[in-house]
């Protein structure tokens, strides 16, 4: 069985995003960027199903800068076999992401298809149900637990107020939540040979995918400052502050 992961490289998550002046972004200059978490979570996924014989090879695929062959080139190091770049400048919102990420899975064929439940830069939780939706597979989104059994996957998803099971026909597509695995470190020598693993670029034109968006960001701003609290002497003090300062009793 061939799986296909979806990466992506975001602003690491240790770091203090600052807005640009002009509040036309995040400002990325010599910032430390990373593969988003949950991705690593969906690669570590990837791997134990290697691991367990049930899968046979694991593609992963990122849709960004040239950079981004770092990161892909970490999920090599971690276990994946080769690596995809659909490479491009342009800053794409979710839907030419998924139109992308189509286009990939037409050319490969996978039996499954692992991706984040969502990028920590933009939050979007939406790129893994766009492709499902476009590619018209089953989708297990917000998984803790997986199994392949036969052409079948069990996928637990992670729900309000407790868990659900749900059984998906393969090929389908699985988005990874926090409690699925706990991602491994890769170890030096398996980083020396991440280098020599094949890494194949594409761009959106060879895939035939527009990728124009039908959405602008108009500003981006940083959250108001938080005020500092203070230390209230007595419970009395307190509940008379909240009922006339706060108002909120
Ligand atoms: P999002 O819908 O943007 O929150 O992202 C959810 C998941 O979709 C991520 O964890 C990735 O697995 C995948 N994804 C989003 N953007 C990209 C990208 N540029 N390249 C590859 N995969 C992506």
């Amino acid at each position: 069985m061939k799986i296909l992961v979806a990466v992506k490289r975001v602003v690491d998550y240790n770091v203090k995003v600052r807005v640009k002046a002009d509040h036309s972004g995040i400002d990325l200059a010599n910032i430390k960027m990373s593969m988003n978490p949950f991705c690593e979570i969906a690669v570590e996924e990837a791997v134990r199903l290697k691991e367990k014989g049930v899968a046979t090879e694991i593609v992963v695929v990122s849709v960004g800068s040239t950079a981004t062959q770092e990161q892909l080139r970490t999920a090599l190091a971690l276990g994946a076999d080769r690596a995809i770049l659909v490479e491009t400048n342009d800053e794409l919102n979710s839907l030419a992401v998924a139109k992308l990420l189509k286009a990939v899975v037409d050319k490969e064929q996978p039996q499954l298809i692992i991706t984040g439940k969502q990028a920590i830069d933009s939050d979007n939780n939406q790129t893994g149900q766009m492709l499902a939706a476009l590619t018209g597979y089953a989708q297990g989104t917000f998984a803790s637990k997986v199994e392949v059994v036969g052409d079948k996957a069990n996928v637990t998803r992670e729900i309000d107020g407790g868990l659900q099971t749900v059984a998906l026909k393969l090929p389908a597509i699985v988005t990874t939540d926090l409690r699925l695995n706990e991602p491994r470190y890769a170890s030096l020598p398996n980083i020396m040979k991440a280098k020599k693993k094949p890494l194949n670029v594409l761009t959106p034109d060879a895939l035939g995918v527009i990728t124009a968006s039908t959405m602008r960001i108009l500003k981006v701003e940083a959250p108001a400052a938080r005020q500092a609290g203070i230390k209230v002497g007595s419970v009395a003090e307190l509940v008379e502050k909240l009922k006339n300062e706060a108002k909120v009793i």
